[in-house]
């Protein structure tokens, strides 16, 4: 029992080749590059297919897992893209499978996976102890995310259960993107935290200002940065304590570009989380950096297909 596990994200795509013990073999990543269909042909390719089992695969959204399509906002040759069909055929042409279109291929979405990863590897859960309930968020270009009830992922009937970005956080705030106003988006995500922090007089000392060049004046304590970790904070706060009202969440673990801040972004978020928090049971609430890093989507995006122990199966959307 082996899975081919494969991370779509909008710049990168990963594979790794995952076994149910956890053990993780054949990890490449590439940039997708002018033909995604070729860099993917060519992970696919070099991972090979010995003892596989199934196919997992997390990728950046919007996503229909039912229709087995994606359409990653920052891939946009691929929108309404086949992925789960394109995956079997590569395997069919590359590996020569008896039945490629029986082969179990899962598709889930990148912070869902994440999640996943998380819990059955990043000591957020599984590995015998009770069934628990994790938040997984991926703060970065947008903010994505997945929540494991009691060890399933829940991806909801369309496979899109999960995008906490687009939360309202501010019934009186900006536009976003996606049509609604106010979601966490528009406040938390790298590139909104950075359009905030020169609106209101950040000189990035570097020559593209951006995330991360904003976490290191936050750090070195620069008052306009520090302030645009804070009002993340406080948004990322609002949403995960909704989220927790709604589930009844033990753990939230982030991950993503903005999260690579560290203790810079982690601080004021636990201090913002304990002080906007209500009722008892939000109060027991963890909040933690991602372990795992990137390889928290690979092993989530495995954990679809793998077979579980200690860990409730997947069923499908
Ligand atoms: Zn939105």
């Amino acid at each position: 029992m082996t899975a081919l596990a494969i991370d779509i994200g909008g710049t990168k795509f990963a594979v790794a080749v995952v076994h149910p013990d956890g053990t993780m073999t054949r990890r490449a990543e590439l940039p997708v590059g002018p033909d995604p269909v070729a860099t993917l042909a060519s992970l696919v390719r070099d991972a090979g297919a010995a003892g596989l089992t199934g196919v997992g695969i997390g990728s950046a959204g919007p996503i229909d897992a039912l229709a087995g399509t994606v359409s990653p906002v920052n891939i946009p040759s691929w929108r309404g893209f086949p992925l789960v069909d394109t995956v079997r055929e590569l395997l069919a042409d590359l590996h020569d499978l008896p039945d490629p279109h029986g082969f179990p291929v899962a598709l889930a979405g990148d912070g869902q996976c994440m999640a996943l990863g998380e819990w059955w590897r990043g000591g957020h859960g599984g590995h015998g102890s009770a069934p628990r309930v994790l938040l997984g968020i991926v703060v970065s270009t947008g903010v994505g995310g997945g929540l494991v009830l009691d060890g399933v992922p829940y991806l909801g009937p369309t496979g899109n259960a999960g995008h906490i970005g687009h939360i309202a956080i501010d019934p009186h705030g900006q536009r976003c993107p996606c049509g609604a106003v106010g979601c966490l988006e528009t406040i938390a995500s790298g590139p909104s935290m950075v359009r905030w922090a020169l609106a209101n007089g950040w000189t990035c000392p570097a020559a593209h200002p951006d995330a991360k060049a904003l976490a290191a004046d936050a750090a070195r304590g620069v008052p306009v940065a520090q302030l645009a970790f804070q009002r993340t904070a406080d948004a990322l706060a609002a949403a995960i304590l909704t989220t927790a009202a709604l589930f009844d969440v033990d753990d939230v673990v982030i991950g993503g570009g903005v999260a690579a801040a560290g203790e810079t972004l982690l601080a004021p978020l636990r201090q913002a989380v304990a002080k906007q928090a209500g009722l008892d049971f939000l109060h027991r609430l963890t909040v933690s950096r991602t372990t795992l890093e990137r390889d928290a989507g690979l092993y989530g995006a495995a954990a679809l297909v793998l077979p579980s122990e200690g860990r409730t199966p997947y069923r499908g959307p």
